[in-house]
């Protein structure tokens, strides 16, 4: 039997052109640092509803799903409709338009607590833009943040953000505190030191929950804590956003950050992100007509492509069909059957493991098991990263890869409602199959 590395590479041959042409190109080949899987990616050309087609045809069920960003699968027909419409209408007005007017009031439609939103292209923005306000609204420097909550690629979010620290500036490590998620830490430096302008969070924990928090409470305390010291809470929602439920992790669980910043779902697949929250804060964006004010201390953001019609169009359909078409109950109706049928799995092959998770997103560990209820996994970030280092993840996602599917950095299905039961139950027998083939060979 060949191993389940030649069998990837027969399966995948053409990818292999593709990734010596890249290589070429690319520092290290790819373009993301996380689409990297050895001994070469899969180069993908097509997709639609739950699948995704490489060079050489494979068709693939995808639970990568644009890295968290398409709830409803891919190319779902009222999106595509929207934004092949507004391409032929204008990509670029170069001016106000109507579509951001449009695309904020369907944001705030599902998230009516937000009171200004801005629009940005990237997650990684809206993050810096939120600490940037939280800063200029506080007069303080310091942001703390939680040990292995990934807030992008900024130099301010990359201390122990799951990143490497090459070219990031001592001066800006310096104003970032990384804390364990316990509160009587958070409590205890907010106490201490009196610099510090915002403290962020993943709301379901770090890595899209792949540690997940112990909420409500751990939120709850968070919103309690800093708003007795008065630093700003920011809700990261780039992930949980229109996710954990329509309105996000803030609405699922009735708590009110000051900021929340989303990207991914936001936009419907195209690039496009946002920050929202307190009028008194995000007002710090606007101009006085006070030219002290304007040029000097003004919170600044520019972004030639903030709200762009076709993202506003991509975005405006698919919040949308979130608000209407019970998109989050379906997705989580099959993560729910995918999270079950991989415990059983589990037991049947009789492999140590769970799988666990909330809403739409399904995580696995292979390797232990802590008892939890299966919703919010209680392992520590020690443990986790011991029991699935990068070489296993690589090769449960290269297994997965063989036998159909393909997984969000072998360690998550981002489930969406184009995932149907058959759908799902052709997953758990690839995934149960995966586990075999990676027991045969001594890697799990
Ligand atoms: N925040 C969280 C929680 C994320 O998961 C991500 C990306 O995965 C980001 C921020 C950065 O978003 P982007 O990749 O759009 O820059």
């Amino acid at each position: 039997m060949a191993s389940l590395e030649e069998r990837y590479a027969q399966k995948f041959a053409k990818s292999v052109e593709w990734y010596q042409r890249g290589k070429s190109l690319f520092a290290g080949g790819v373009t993301h640092q996380t689409r990297f899987t050895s001994p070469f990616p899969a180069y993908f050309e097509h997709a639609e509803g739950p699948y995704k087609y490489d060079v050489d045809d494979n068709q693939i069920i995808d639970y990568v799903m644009g890295n968290g960003s398409l709830l409803m699968g891919h190319s779902p027909p009222e999106v595509t409709a929207a934004v092949s419409a507004q391409a032929q209408r204008g990509t670029h007005l170069g001016g106000a338009t109507t579509h951001e007017v449009r695309y904020a009031e369907a944001v705030k439609r599902l998230m009516p607590s937000l009171e200004r939103v801005r629009f940005t292209s990237s997650g990684t923005e809206s993050t810096l833009l939120a600490m940037r306000l939280a800063r200029a609204h506080s007069g303080k420097n310091k942001i703390v943040k939680f040990r292995g909550h990934f807030h992008g690629w900024h130099d301010y979010a990359t201390p122990e953000g799951g990143q490497s620290l090459g070219g990031v500036p001592q001066a800006a490590l310096d104003t970032i505190i990384v804390l364990p998620p316990d509160i009587s830490e958070v409590n205890r430096v907010l106490s201490e030191d009196d610099d510090i302008a915002a403290v962020i969070v993943e709301s379901n924990g770090a890595h899209y929950g792949t540690i997940p928090l112990q909420n409500p409470q751990f939120l709850q305390d968070l919103r309690d804590t800093t708003s007795r010291h008065g630093v700003v809470f920011i809700m990261d929602e780039v992930v949980t956003g229109f996710r954990l439920s329509p309105g996000g992790a803030h609405i699922r669980w009735d708590i009110e950050p000051d900021l929340a910043t989303m990207a991914k779902i936001i936009a419907g697949g195209q690039p496009g992100a946002a920050v929202g929250g307190r009028a008194d804060i995000m007002e710090l964006m606007a101009t006085r007509d006070d030219p002290e004010w304007d040029e000097l201390h003004r919170v600044a953001q520019g972004g030639t492509f903030n709200a762009q019609p076709v993202t506003a169009a991509a975005g405006i359909a698919t919040l949308e069909a979130i608000a209407t078409k019970g998109i989050n109950a379906r997705a989580d109706a099959m993560a729910q059957r995918l999270k079950d049928g991989l415990n059983e799995a589990f037991i049947r092959n009789e492999v140590t493991g769970h799988a666990h998770g909330i809403a739409s997103i399904t995580h696995v560990n292979l390797g232990a098991d802590c008892g939890c209820d299966r919703g919010l996994c209680t392992m520590s970030f020690d443990e986790v990263y011991r029991t699935m280092p990068v070489q296993k993840t690589r090769a449960i996602r290269r297994a997965n890869l063989v036998n159909g599917v393909d997984m969000m950095g072998g360690r998550a299905f981002l489930v969406s409602s184009a995932h149907d039961e058959s759908v799902i139950d052709r997953t758990i027998d690839a995934f149960s199959q995966s586990l075999k083939d990676l027991r045969d060979e001594g890697a799990i």
